[in-house]
Formats: C-alpha cells, sequence, structure tokens
C-alpha cells in the first residue's frame, strides 16, 4: 500500500492521520498515512530514508523550511512562500515540494465561507511562516490591497518587498490602523496564548466585516470572541484550513479532490467532543 507521512516535531496530536483516512475512505483510495516524528537535528536524512519507499508526506513545524531545501523542484507557490508542507515523490524518484497552506486558506474562505474576495479591503495580522504561505493564492484573488499589520514592521515590510510584484500590498504596526476593512485575517501565534494583537475595534465594520484566526479550538478563540463582541458578520476559525490543505495535499499526491465539507463536519464533531 503507498505510504503517506506527517513529518514533525512534535507531531503526537496531529490531525492529519485522522483528515486524510477520511479522504482515502471517502475517494476508495488505498493508502498507509501516519505521523513521522522526525530528528530535530537530522530532518533531511530521516526524510530521504522514508522516500526510499514512501509516495508523499506533509511537513509541518519546525521542518517546512528544511522540506524546501531537501525539495528537487518547486511549484511557484512554494517557490514565494520559502517553505514546503507537502513533498511528493515523482515516479523518476525526485522529491517535488508544494505548499498547499495559502491555497486551503483561499478554498476555505471562497468556498467554505462563500467569500468573495476580489476587489476587497483585506487586513493580514502577523508576518511569520503563516503569512508568507497565503500571500500568492490570496493576491491572486486580486484584492483591492493586502495590508500586513505586524509587531515587528521590518518583517511585514521584508515580506511587501518580496510580494509587491504579485498585487497591491502594504506594511503596517498594529496601532497605525484606524479605517474599517472587509476581511481581518489573524495569522499571529498570539492566540495560542489567549492573546490579542493590539488592533483598534474601528477596524471592524459592524455587520460587514468578516473575521478569520487561523487558529482554531475547541471554544471561539480569543480573536474569534474578539471579533463577535465588535459587531464581525462572522468570525470563523482555521479548522477549514487545516482541512483544505490537506485536500490540495490529497489532490497532488493521488489525483483525485476529496470532498471536504463532510470531514470538516466529522472534524468539527471531533473537535467538539475532545
Ligand atoms: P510564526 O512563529 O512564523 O509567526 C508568528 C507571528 O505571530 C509573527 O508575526 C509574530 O510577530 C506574531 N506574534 C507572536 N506573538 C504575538 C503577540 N503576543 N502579539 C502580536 N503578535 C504576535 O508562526 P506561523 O506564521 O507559522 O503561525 C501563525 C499562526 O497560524 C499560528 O497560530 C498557527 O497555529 C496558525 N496556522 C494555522 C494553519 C491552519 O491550517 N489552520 C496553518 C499554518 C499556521 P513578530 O514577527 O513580531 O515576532
Amino acid at each position: 500500500m503507498d505510504a503517506y507521512v506527517v513529518f514533525g516535531n512534535p507531531i503526537g496530536h496531529s490531525k492529519s492521520p485522522l483528515i486524510h483516512r477520511l479522504f482515502a475512505e471517502q475517494t476508495g483510495q488505498h493508502l498507509d498515512y501516519r505521523t513521522a516524528l522526525a530528528p530535530l537535528d537530522d530532518f533531511p536524512a530521516f526524510a530521504r530514508a522514508f522516500f526510499r519507499a514512501g509516495r508523499g508526506a506533509n511537513v509541518t513545524v519546525p521542518f517546512k523550511e528544511q522540506a524546501f531545501a531537501l525539495a528537487d523542484s518547486l511549484t511557484e507557490r512554494a517557490r514565494r512562500a520559502g517553505a514546503v508542507n507537502t513533498l511528493a515523490r515523482r515516479d523518476d524518484g525526485t522529491l517535488l515540494g508544494d505548499n498547499t497552506d495559502g491555497a486551503g486558506l483561499v478554498r476555505d474562505l471562497t468556498v467554505n465561507c462563500g467569500l468573495e474576495l476580489r476587489g476587497k479591503r483585506i487586513l493580514l495580522l502577523g508576518a511569520g511562516g503563516a503569512v508568507r504561505g497565503v500571500l500568492e493564492p490570496l493576491l491572486a484573488e486580486q484584492p483591492e490591497v493586502v495590508v500586513i499589520a505586524n509587531r515587528t514592521v521590518a518583517k511585514a515590510e521584508q515580506l511587501v518587498h518580496e510580494f509587491a510584484d504579485l498585487g497591491p500590498v502594504s506594511a503596517s504596526g498594529f496601532d497605525w490602523l484606524e479605517e474599517a476593512v472587509d476581511v481581518i485575517i489573524n495569522a499571529t501565534s498570539a492566540s495560542l496564548s489567549g492573546e490579542l494583537p493590539p488592533i483598534a475595534p474601528s477596524l471592524i465594520a459592524r455587520d460587514h466585516t468578516f473575521c478569520y484566526d487561523m487558529m482554531y479550538a475547541k471554544a471561539p478563540t480569543a480573536f474569534c470572541h474578539w471579533a463577535g463582541e465588535h459587531g464581525a458578520v462572522r468570525a470563523v476559525d482555521g479548522l477549514g484550513m487545516l482541512v483544505e490543505q490537506a485536500a490540495e495535499a490529497f489532490l497532488l499526491w493521488r489525483g483525485v479532490r476529496p470532498d471536504s465539507a463532510p470531514v470538516l463536519a466529522e472534524m468539527r464533531r471531533q473537535l467538539a467532543m475532545s
């Protein structure tokens, strides 16, 4: 049976094996997908050993940049992201590196949430790996502007420098912004500790602004809670992005796009019970 893994460290709580098992059952694909705890000090050798027989891998923290370096060839979106979250072994034995995080986010926003991004003013909070990974697919939706606001403004400015050729993008500090936007996407890791980036509530136009937190949890995240309190039309967490980036990887490996809606519903049900 074709073997797939998700490389990470730590990796014990990964939801990827369950998501891919559900995709495989649904599409009638026969594959084996497991977690793989890769050593922090020798990811390349560990990954190469797996790929002597393995067909594909997802890659999570902290190995996405090392997977980028390991790949023999890259998709354009992975090249732009500077990070790889999906590896596929091709018939000639070489490794293709892809990054499906941004496509997963865009699909969750546009298909699952029914949001039109073209012509919208989008505010991205954070300038880390997640933002780098989503900028190319977000700009491809032709928003009016993407503003990247970050605690360390120089990192937002660096991203603007690297992505400005793809569309209108600008950098900001959190407290420089006041005027309402159409979409706010929280891609800071502040939520992990229940904190909020210090942004003004006036950025939310009552019953109009859509808010999205890349983090997800059983209860509404701090950011989703804040968004709801200040009148956002909707506040959605990142579970759908997780499922959709997996669906993009499955499509790359197997040539079949799974129907993500029932899988997302099942993951939501399991999260609520956890
Ligand atoms: P990084 O560590 O690369 O970047 C973290 C970012 O958060 C930086 O911009 C950092 O600012 C900012 N930050 C951290 N703490 C605070 C704080 N207290 N206040 C304000 N800003 C803060 O992380 P990633 O980009 O990889 O991940 C970001 C989030 O996205 C995580 O919550 C992660 O779980 C989530 N994610 C979800 C995915 C999904 O599928 N749903 C996929 C990928 C990521 P500074 O530059 O100033 O340090």
